[in-house]
């Protein structure tokens, strides 16, 4: 089989192909591993490779299948982990100076999970620096673009692994989703890209941003794939304390049963003032498209809305401010050769090994945690937080799942952001409400703009109910395919 039409296909078809016999996991690897030396010159994905590495592991793979020892249906496929989730033996940056010369002491849980499928685990994924923004401007190695349009930005902040999908670099890849990093992303490079339920996947050797919102996810050309990869990493994990014990349906089986239409809302705080009027008209063919499957469509109001890009500021840097004290020149990190004493230490190696945006976000946590001020900031922001989740609470005793735009506007230049953190911060309007109140998210490629930028379709669930969501996810993904259309990255 050729190398162009093993990286056009799913997670799924090689899966299928594998076991029909049709191809080797390593010339699988091997076109992979070209496609990436072809374009990431242009892309810039990847922080770090290790092809010896990934070539030994496809060939494990091929030796278990040869003495019928195959783990499952994604033994021999490629996944690429965003560079923030730990695999033993291979840096980690976070896309940091910080952490120039940090290599993982064990694996992560769902690095664990997927080797215990038999994935071949392949290079370190580009973000923004520890996942603080919405288009990897913010990375310390220089940004990642948009395959569809490399003068834009891929979105962020797991900007290298949705890249990485949309240009055919890897098949699947995980990314970490603390305000709207997977699916935000997803939606700009026109592939698919799901935060689960708050609980639903180990963070366990997930280097931490905003403990309380941040989740792990999967990218891929299609829900199918997403569901695939999704029940592989969940699950319990005593290693986690926020790790839910719940059961994992096999989801992709599931997606091959019939599902009934249900009942979709849509808040009226999503569809106002600020949204790009091409993404309008694709969400609502979207939507006359479910409505033309059966499906009930409801108008709903969820109030709060407004209030979470402030909220999850207070909280999310809180967070940040005490998760990023480690980093501190002694432990994990690289030790300013400056420091003269021990105070020296922290500050100068903070002060080289950080980014702009880094210590915005630390200093403004710190301050809204210090004495003084803790009740009329981050007090009030929990407060609130629960005001955002019982808003969902009571929109999810009408209605199934929720359906928005997943971003306000296609991919953006670079620059037209990076001066002005509000605007930014801005991108992630849709994406936000859903971390603070925990539940699943999913992104799903609904249609492009005249000049051939993806857009994305939100649909949020209830909690630990992925099932659904997939399902409703999949009635439109297995029609109209979005996902599986790749960008031209010829000269
Ligand atoms: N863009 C948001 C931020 O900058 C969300 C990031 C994320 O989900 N990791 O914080």
């Amino acid at each position: 089989m050729d190398s162009n039409s093993l990286i056009s296909k799913t997670a799924t078809e090689l899966s299928g192909e594998l076991e029909a016999g049709n191809c080797k996991a390593v010339e699988i690897a091997q076109a992979y591993l070209e496609q990436i030396d072809r374009v990431d010159g242009k892309v810039h994905a990847f922080l770090h490779r290790d092809d010896d590495d990934f070539l030994a592991q496809a060939k494990d793979s091929d030796e278990r299948r040869e003495k019928g020892e195959t783990l499952g249906p994604l033994d021999g496929i490629p996944v690429c982990l965003k560079d923030v989730i730990s695999v033993e033996g291979q840096p980690l940056t976070a896309a940091s100076k910080i952490l120039q010369d940090y290599v993982s002491p064990y694996d992560a849980t769902v690095t664990r999970k997927l080797k215990a499928a038999g994935a071949v685990i392949g290079g370190r994924l580009n973000l923004d620096e520890f996942a603080m923004g919405s288009s990897t401007e913010n990375s310390a190695y220089g940004p990642t673009r948009n395959p569809w349009d490399l003068e834009r930005v891929p979105g962020g902040s797991s900007g290298g692994s949705s890249a990485a999908v949309a240009a055919r670099e890897a098949p699947l890849t995980l990314g970490s989703d603390t305000g709207g990093s997977i699916r935000q992303p997803a939606s700009l490079c026109g592939v698919v890209g799901m935060k689960p339920t708050y609980g639903m996947v180990s963070r366990y050797g997930l280097a931490a941003f905003a403990s309380s919102l941040d989740q792990i996810g999967p990218f891929s050309q299609t829900v199918e794939d997403t569901a695939l990869l999704l029940e592989t990493i969940s699950g319990h994990d005593p290693l986690d304390s926020t790790s839910y014990p719940t059961e994992v349906p096999s989801y992709s089986e599931v997606l091959k049963q019939k599902h009934e239409p249900c009942t979709l809302g849509l808040p009226k705080e999503f569809f106002g003032e600020g949204m790009d009027d091409e993404v309008r008209t694709a969400v609502e063919k979207a939507i006359e498209f479910y409505k033309g499957k059966g499906y009930e469509i409801v108008d709903l109001s969820l109030p709060t809305t407004d209030l979470s890009i402030p909220v999850y500021y207070v909280i999310a840097t809180a967070e940040a401010s005490s998760n990023l004290a480690r980093y501190d020149g002694i432990r994990y990190t690289s030790r300013s050769e400056r420091a003269e004493n021990a105070v020296d230490v922290y500050a100068k190696s903070r002060g080289e090994g950080f980014g702009e945006e880094v210590k915005r976000r630390c200093i403004l946590g710190a301050y809204g945690l210090s004495s003084g001020y803790y009740d009329a900031y981050y007090l009030r922001a929990q407060k609130t937080r629960t005001l955002i989740r019982q808003d969902f609470e009571r929109a999810f005793e009408k209605v199934d799942a929720i359906l928005t735009p997943t971003s306000p506007t296609p991919a953006f230049k670079f620059g037209a952001k990076s001066e002005d953190p509000i605007s930014m911060y801005l991108s992630d309007v849709y994406t936000i409400s859903t971390n603070l109140a925990g539940l699943p998210g999913l992104s799903v490629p609904c249609g492009f703009t005249q000049s051939g930028l993806p857009i994305g379709l939100q649909l949020i669930g209830k909690a630990f109910n992925e099932t659904t969501l997939l399902s409703i996810a999949h009635d439109f993904d297995r029609e109209l395919q979005f996902g599986r259309q790749a960008p031209n990255l010829e000269d």
